[in-house]
């Protein structure tokens, strides 16, 4: 189960212009936030048009963290980060746990060369 902050942003996650790798991974990350954390995910933003990043591209999704106890966030972005690799030429990351002024939150995303770190 994911929970969405508006109705667009689920017509988003529902749209075929999301990047389907990201869906996988995004539905990962729910699932082992709901069985280790008890928390149900809300996703608060996908598609922003006009963004030069990811999010203008379908390729990142912001979760909510402020359903989490002090530190677990931080710890989830450390396992999200320990378990995908964003780009193995690149050191950039999968998550990101930041404030860029739209409210703390976890930032996810993808690239095509985005893999499982084994
Ligand atoms: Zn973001």
């Amino acid at each position: 189960m994911i929970n969405f902050k508006t109705k667009v942003i689920e017509a988003q996650w529902n749209s075929d212009y999301l990047n389907t790798k990201l869906r996988l991974l995004v539905m990962v990350i729910g699932m082992y936030m709901l069985l280790h954390y008890k928390v149900v995910m809300t996703i608060t933003s996908i598609f922003r048009e006009g963004d030069k990043g990811v999010h203008g591209y379908w390729r990142g999704v912001d979760i909510r963290v402020h359903d989490f106890k002090s530190g677990e966030a931080e710890e989830l972005t450390n396992w999200i980060n320990k378990m995908f690799d964003y780009d193995p030429k690149r050191i950039l990351s999968v998550a990101v746990h930041h404030d860029v002024g739209q409210g703390d939150h976890i930032h996810l995303q993808v690239h095509p060369n985005t893999t499982f770190r084994i």
